[in-house]
């Protein structure tokens, strides 16, 4: 009887998980293994560009990862479903019924057998209980809900153009919520759209018509980053006509409105919502797997879950406290990345029988981007001596390297190279923006 191969089942295809399945794939080629990953959109869109494609600057058609063409180029089996639950005494994962548009079932519940799995499934922004969040707020963490923004923004845009020409209101307000790198790099992205609209024929509407208010509960944006790094950061986008509120509490979300703490409400025709990562709620029906208070699935320093030998976690949706650190690994697509090339490894330490290694996370620094106004971070490392901060060019190269990366490691090393100068090719001929 034939030997049955080794099944290493991947689920979710984001900065993590894609460029997992491809070096998996490439290391170990279809005859010894099944790798499968099981992915509930069809296409990939980086995380950290999304809000751009909310901005309309960036079409993400040009720049998507379709996960067939992918799979059937670099030998591993790609499985569009969302994941319903795991069976970790029959080793199995079950996958929800895909559905179409009507609600017409595509593809079945199935069952995955897994000699090992890896859960990369990201991570949501945390709504931390408030009411009307979820009903009258939009968010930006997936390709669906960037596209449903641009297009809401468009129309509200044109709305206000139209008013304006016939002596009414052209304002449109705009809230933010969260002065994170998600919050403030919209807030310039907008900027940027709206300056650009201009080009396209709004007669009325522009950057002054857009009122945006970015809303921070804490004392400064961008906690991440170096308090002088966050206060120039504020200072440029109130350059930009941002309101920028910090010490800002939300309380409640209604239709039009954001009420704070204080007692004020902020009126809004657009509300998005972008605090915090938390895991994914339906994660606690999915698995009896441990999870933290914010809901993402606890991990050993070597990314193995404590209950189960063959479970490990990555990315945005594990919790990982190192030997001799207090705070978790940060959810950002650094530590995706790192964590998915330390997982080539484990697995392989794991089939051999050989003792598994403890991640080390290597902060590299820092960037924000301010679209082309600005880009401003701080870089860490041995070569620069610890930390340095940058701005200006340098700091746009060094934020652009980590979409490189994560090209390099999606595509290649030989298809990386070429895929990156199409992606810079592509920028200069597309249109500045994309209004459809
Ligand atoms: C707008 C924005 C800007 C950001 N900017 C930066 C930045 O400048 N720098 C930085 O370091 N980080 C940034 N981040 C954070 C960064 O994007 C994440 O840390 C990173 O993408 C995490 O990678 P991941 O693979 O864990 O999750 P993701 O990249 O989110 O991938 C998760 C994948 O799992 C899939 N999935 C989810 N649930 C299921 C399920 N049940 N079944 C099957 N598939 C599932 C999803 O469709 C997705 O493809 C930003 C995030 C956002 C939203």
């Amino acid at each position: 009887m034939a030997e049955r191969k080794t099944q290493i089942v991947v689920v979710g295809g984001g900065a993590a998980g894609l460029g997992l399945v491809r070096k998996l794939a490439a290391t170990y080629g279809r005859d010894s293994h099944d790798i499968i990953l099981i992915e509930k959109n069809r296409t990939h869109v980086w995380k950290p560009l999304l809000h751009e494609v909310a901005a309309g600057s960036m079409d993400a058609n040009a720049d998507e990862v379709g996960y067939g063409g992918h799979a059937a180029r670099w030998g591993y089996r790609f499985f569009n479903a969302a994941l319903e639950r795991i069976d970790r005494d029959r080793r199995m994962v079950v996958t929800a019924p895909l559905r179409d548009e009507e609600g017409e079932i595509v593809i079945d519940r199935h069952e995955i057998r897994y000699d090992y799995l890896v859960l990369a499934m990201g991570g949501v922004s945390n709504d931390f209980g408030i009411p009307g969040v979820l009903d009258h707020a939009m968010f930006l963490e997936s390709r669906p809900q960037a596209d449903r923004f641009r297009r809401k923004l468009l129309n509200a845009c044109l709305r206000a153009n139209d008013a304006g020409t016939h002596g009414g209101d052209v304002t449109l307000p705009v809230c933010i919520v969260g002065g994170g790198a998600t919050g403030v790099e919209l807030s310039a992205e907008l900027v940027n759209a709206a300056k650009a609209l201009r080009s396209y024929g709004l007669e009325v509407f522009d950057e002054k018509a857009l009122k945006i208010t970015l809303l921070e509960a804490g004392p400064r944006l961008l906690p991440a980053l170096d308090e002088e790094i966050s206060d120039k950061v504020a200072e440029r986008l109130r350059e930009l006509g941002v309101d920028v509120r910090l010490g800002a509490m939300v309380t409640e979300v209604a239709p039009g409105r954001v009420s704070l703490k204080d007692g004020t409400d902020v009126e809004a025709q657009m509300i998005l919502w972008a605090t915090g990562v938390r895991g994914d709620p339906a994660l606690s029906k999915m698995t009896d797997l441990e999870l933290s208070r914010q809901g993402r699935i606890v991990v050993e320093p070597t990314l193995r879950t404590p209950a189960d030998d063959r479970i490990f976690a990555i990315g945005d949706c594990c919790h990982c406290v190192l030997p001799g650190k207090e705070q978790p690994v940060p959810p950002r697509a650094q530590s995706a990345q790192q964590m998915a090339d330390h997982m080539v490894g484990q697995l392989d330490r794991a089939q051999k029988g050989e003792p598994l290694r403890n991640f080390v996370y290597r902060d590299r620094g820092a960037l924000v981007s301010l679209s082309r106004f600005a880009t401003h971070g701080s870089l860490m490392g041995n070569l620069v001596g610890g930390r340095m901060e940058i701005e200006g060019r340098i700091a746009r190269f060094a934020y652009m390297s980590l979409y490189r990366v994560h090209l390099m490691a999606v595509h290649g090393p030989w298809r990386g190279p070429l895929v990156i100068l199409a992606h810079e090719f592509n920028r200069v001929t597309r249109p500045k923006l994309k209004l459809h």
